[in-house]
């Protein structure tokens, strides 16, 4: 089976398995969005979704967040990973907001990639899920997951982004990068695998035999 082809089972595949995935990350807008995904950084969305409440209602504007000082931001996020960095984070990120871009959160790449503690990754998911705008984020499952099904040499996380964008129409990218993320979690995690145990990598590769190696993101 070609690349493509095996690029077109997956789609098929997992767009019947989850036909209408959630955004893990809650949120109510692109502001509390923006902030959920860039406190989720090496933690678990579970762990995130758990503090954002208690932040969210302390400053759920970036007037608001601008509002608070350091030391409260991170008495709301001290249980994640990281935590002393992203609380200052934050609290540069809505300054900025407020005084660069009158309180908005920007929809563009450049200008969200600007901001503290947003790197390429965070603000392709806030494009994708807060503006609509197609977008591949790839995190450490979709990294893995497309060495494993032969779609990307796996070299870097941008060589991966870019070949799941060559091989995907871009009105499928947004659901789709969710749909990897939830079978990544479900079934292929980054535990070993032989490459055979499930069906969609026997159809991928009837003859498959040896376990599959992956470069790690
Ligand atoms: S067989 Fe292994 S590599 Fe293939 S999808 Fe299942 S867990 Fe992932």
């Amino acid at each position: 089976m070609k690349k493509h082809e095996r690029a077109a089972v997956v789609l098929e595949r997992l767009n019947a398995h989850y036909p209408e995935p959630p955004i893990p990350l809650d949120h109510s807008d692109p502001f509390t969005l923006l902030i959920a995904v860039l406190l989720s950084a090496q933690c678990t969305d579970k762990k995130v979704n758990e503090v954002t409440p208690a932040l969210f209602a302390a400053g759920p504007t970036p007037e608001a967040m601008a509002a608070l000082n350091e030391n409260e931001i991170l008495s709301h996020i001290r249980q994640l990973g990281l935590a002393k960095t992203k609380s200052k984070n934050v609290h540069k990120l809505a300054h900025i907001l407020v005084n660069v871009h009158a309180g908005q959160v920007p929809a563009s790449f450049e200008e969200l990639e600007a901001l503290p503690g947003v790197g390429h990754k965070t603000a392709s998911v806030v494009m994708a899920q807060a503006f609509g705008v197609p977008a591949f984020p790839v995190d450490t499952h979709i990294h893995r997951l497309a060495q494993r099904w032969g779609l990307s040499s796996g070299e870097s996380v941008a060589t991966t982004e870019k070949d799941l964008k060559k091989l995907f129409p871009k009105d499928s990218w947004n659901k789709l990068h969710l749909q990897i993320i939830f079978y990544g979690r479900e079934y292929c995690t980054a535990r070993g695998c032989d490459g055979t145990v499930c069906p969609l990598c026997r159809e991928l590769y009837p003859r498959r035999r040896k376990p599959v190696e992956w470069k790690k993101a």
